[in-house]
């Protein structure tokens, strides 16, 4: 009889279990993990599991993502976050919409669903241990996981973006240096002690996003932030963000100006407490260099330009990502070295790479997690139909 094809998969996590779980069952497939099996599933939507997004049109859902959105076009045109939520339906996942597009089990529970795929990769084996090596041997791989050593036929490589990834070295594989992204940011300027405060839709210049900040113990966060941080997860740090904290509704210096003169006895601080919270009101002041209890008529043209200026480019200077802060890693496995219908290395017949491994994140909503489905049933599709 013949010999089974054998696969190893390198990685527990979503991307390796559907990988697992898409994979026919005639393979001989091992899954590599030295921790829990989907553990990385657990805290997942706040526990909840934020399982996919709804956006039903491909090119939308693709723009979610500031690394990977061209490639991936033929990667969700093949599998799309429909057809990974029929097949959720099918093995006893029902799930649900809530705002944002944003899809969970309608359980709202992550230890449910790793259940559930945990039921589907039943047939598999299971090595609790930390690949260190993976090399080409004379027709397949040599896999080397502390002292011992295993020969596979196929490698589906699914560590994730916090991975080691010099278990690559010996392939050659192109790596893209991860950098944290979906993440608080530290700042020069410490906001302790207005931390959580939040300022309602401000708009970041250099992105053009709107939404809230929020002041924390370590600088700022919230949903904006973590946008922020993925599309500049790149930059070297430090680097400035600037903010127009009307969010757009005082629009030039005359109708400021307008203001300031029909309320001449104002105090100052008074006056900008219609426009910023009372509580950020003196620490926005200090950045201008004046005192709060001043009066409106006494601020001569050139503090008033500079508090305007303020008001619509409030300087923050972010000097690293929160420690241990981050959602993804932007990073990884170079897009350029591996074949987007296949997700086959280029340069390696045999080699494959699915879910955050590779150079690809996504902002929140569902779409790191639909890499990941995507991603593996792209493999699982190639080794399966043999093409
Ligand atoms: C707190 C938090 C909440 C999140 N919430 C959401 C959400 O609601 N929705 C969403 O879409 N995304 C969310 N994400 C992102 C999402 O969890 C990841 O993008 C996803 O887990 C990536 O899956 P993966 O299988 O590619 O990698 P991982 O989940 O990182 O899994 C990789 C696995 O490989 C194992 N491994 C690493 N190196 C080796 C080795 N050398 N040998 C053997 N095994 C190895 C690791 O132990 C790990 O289990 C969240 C992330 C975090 C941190």
């Amino acid at each position: 009889m013949e010999r089974a094809c054998s696969i190893a998969i390198i990685g527990g996590g979503p991307a390796g279990i559907m990988t697992a779980a898409f994979l026919d069952k005639n393979f001989d497939i091992t899954i590599f993990e030295p921790k829990l099996l989907l553990g990385t599933l657990l805290p997942t939507g706040g526990g909840k599991c934020n399982i996919t997004n709804a956006e039903p049109e491909f090119k939308t859902f693709a723009a979610n993502y500031p690394r990977g959105e061209k490639f991936l076009y033929s990667v969700f045109s093949r599998f799309s976050a429909l057809d990974a939520i029929e097949y959720f339906n099918k093995i006893g996942i029902k799930t649900l919409t809530l705002g944002n597009g944003r899809v969970f089990p309608e359980k709202m529970d992550s230890a449910f669903v790793r259940a559930k795929l945990l039921e589907q990769i039943s047939h598999c084996n299971i090595e609790k241990a930390k690949v260190t090596d993976i090399a080409r041997s004379v027709d397949g791989f040599k896999i080397t996981a502390g002292k011992s050593e295993y020969y596979f036929d196929k490698v589906v490589v699914t560590i994730g973006g916090h991975g080691d990834f010099s278990i690559l070295d010996n392939l050659g594989v192109k790596i893209i240096p991860p950098k944290p992204a979906l993440t608080g940011l530290c700042t020069r300027t410490s906001y302790k002690n207005i931390s959580g405060l939040v300022l309602k839709e401000v708009i970041n210049k250099q992105t053009g996003l709107c939404g809230d900040l929020l002041f924390t113990h370590f600088g700022v966060s919230g949903p904006l932030v973590f946008k922020v941080s993925s599309l500049k997860a790149r930059d070297d740090f430090p680097y400035t963000l600037s903010f127009d904290l009307t969010g757009g509704k005082l629009p030039d210096s005359a109708a400021f100006q307008r203001v300031l003169n029909s309320n001449p006895k104002k105090e100052i601080k008074t006056l900008l407490a219609a426009y910023l919270p009372k509580n950020f009101v003196q620490i926005f002041l200090n950045g201008c260099g004046m005192d709060g209890d001043i009066q409106c008529y006494k601020i001569d043209g050139k503090n008033r330009d500079l508090v305007l200026e303020e008001l619509k480019n409030y300087k923050i200077t972010v000097t690293k990502p929160r420690p241990d802060g981050e959602t993804v890693m932007a990073g990884g496995v170079d897009l350029n070295s591996v074949h987007p219908k296949t997700l086959e290395c280029k340069n390696i017949s045999g080699l494959f790479f699915a879910g955050e491994v590779l150079d690809i994140d996504g902002f929140c909503g569902g779409f790191n997690l639909q890499n990941c489905w995507s991603g593996s049933f792209i493999v699982a599709n190639t080794i399966n139909t043999g093409k």
